[in-house]
């Protein structure tokens, strides 16, 4: 059974990267019809976010990306939540203790800070120095019973190769005197990372450990712990670092990362999903828009370059452009009529639609373009001469048969008579209806808008 996980931790609201993961992580399952489970790892309780496991979910089920076990779907494989495991971590930490593959550490702080700031100043990556490795049993029980705080470390064997094999680089081997004797179990009784996640992975059956390429070095930590508690290792995927166009990591300070930023922007989460998918992996027939279900039949781990893709939003723009332009036009005007929370009359969004389908590229590219419909906007800067406004006002009253061509033609008349430059002229009479320079289709814009709204807001104007 192909099982696969997203391990979340709820330490800040989702990113786009933990949503690529995710994609990939549902997709494998899918393809194979297993399981895709969602853990919560909460064991950094300093960094905790409050309210960042709802926006989690939240951000999975907008995208559709919905889990088949989790804390808020529990399964028989619970519970999901690791500060819920405490005990089986404790249980499994006493496991490697009397294997003699981990060992207690007492070590006050101010000793470890002592001897990671020696090491800074050599220039040496900070590493414990193995002191309580060689404690007695005798002074180990006396310190236990006087209760004196203690952690438990991982014993990393000296002079030895580490291997893993990861679906995307092949074997990458690590040299273990550069590997830390790893905190595993904290002082307060809770794990860190790398125990909590080997030994879910486990008991969870998770069959593929997919996770980002920055947790690659950790992975000479994470094989020692299956080699040690002599369980059956997960395939292991490391897949590619999302970055900048300048190639630095995808982070807030250059790009959006956050997924709120893009439902705010009235991008579709189908359309980020496909361009996920096209990072780093590509379509055998070089399709570039193609649906999740596409995906799903189509992917394979081995087929993703491990070059880390760049994030372009020029393309995903486009991408959602097109999108925008393939809906029906009773989809759309829902989708913006619900973006806008259904402030503005959706029959008269739906007029507007075929004037700027071709013209946005996201849903909060609308407004901005078709705001003056729903109420006049008056930008008297940029009308240069308004002595002809009251001319215009009084010619479009004689329109009676309000259509786009017969206000064009009636407009076009009126120019030819007061003798004025085209350009100018349109420019004012756009100006006076829309409020803007730039606008969908005038004549168009009119006839939605009615005669009335027309010279009425002329009639304010002139
Ligand atoms: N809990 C880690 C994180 O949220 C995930 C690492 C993993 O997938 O194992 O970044
Ligand atoms: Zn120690």
């Amino acid at each position: 059974m192909i099982r696969t996980r997203a391990a979340i931790s709820p330490t800040g609201y989702p990113h786009i990267g933990t949503i690529y993961q995710v994609l990939f992580d549902y997709a494998f399952a899918h393809k194979h019809k297993g399981k895709f489970i969602v853990r919560i790892e909460d064991t950094d309780k300093e960094r905790t976010v409050a309210d960042a496991e709802e926006k989690v979910f939240k951000a999975l089920d907008w995208f559709k990306l919905v889990e088949d076990e989790s804390v808020r779907k529990t399964g028989p494989y619970g519970p999901y939540r690791q500060s819920d495991r405490l005990d089986i971590y404790k249980k499994y930490a006493q496991e490697l203790i009397n294997k003699n593959k981990a060992y207690y550490c007492f070590c006050s702080k101010d000793r470890l800070d002592e001897i990671r700031q020696k090491l800074q100043k050599e220039g040496k990556p900070p590493m414990y120095d193995k002191h309580c490795l060689n404690l007695d049993k005798k002074t180990i029980d006396q310190k236990l019973t006087n209760k004196e705080s203690y952690i438990i470390r991982l014993y990393v064997p000296k002079d030895i190769k580490i291997k893993i094999k990861d679906e995307l680089r092949g074997e990458v081997i690590f040299d273990s005197n550069s590997v830390d004797d790893q905190v595993l179990l904290k002082s307060d009784g809770y794990p860190t990372y790398f125990l909590a996640v080997v030994v879910d992975d486990h008991l969870m059956e998770i069959s593929h450990m997919v996770r980002g390429e920055e947790w690659l070095t950790s992975s000479a930590k994470i094989v020692l712990l299956y080699e040690y508690f002599g369980w059956e290792k997960p395939v292991f995927v490391h897949t590619p670092i999302i970055r900048n166009p300048d190639r630095s990591k995808f982070s807030k300070r250059q790009g959006h990362t956050n997924v709120s930023w893009y439902q705010e922007q009235g991008f579709f989460p189908e359309v980020i999903l496909n361009y996920l998918a096209l990072m780093g992996w590509s379509h055998p027939q070089g399709k570039e828009i193609f649906t999740l279900d596409e995906f799903i039949k189509l992917f394979d781990f081995k087929d993703i370059s491990p070059v880390g893709p760049v994030f372009d939003l020029n393309k995903l723009e486009w991408m959602n452009g097109v999108h925008i332009r393939e809906s029906q036009d009773s989809n759309l005007k829902t989708q913006i009529y619900n973006f806008y929370q259904k402030k503005y009359p959706v029959e008269l969004i739906e007029k507007t639609i075929p004037l700027i389908k071709e013209r946005i590229k996201k849903l909060s590219d609308y407004l901005p373009l078709c705001e003056f419909f729903f109420k006049p906007i008056h930008d008297l800067s940029l009308i240069k001469d308004r002595s002809y406004i009251k001319e215009i006002h009084k010619e479009l009253e004689k329109v009676s048969d309000w259509k786009a061509d017969i206000i064009g033609e009636s407009m076009q008349a009126l120019v030819k008579k007061l003798n004025v430059k085209t350009g100018e002229f349109f420019m004012t009479l756009r100006v006076a209806i829309t409020g803007k320079k730039i606008s969908p289709p005038l004549n168009k814009s009119m006839e939605i808008l009615g005669k009335e709204e027309c010279l009425k807001r002329l009639g304010q104007l002139g």
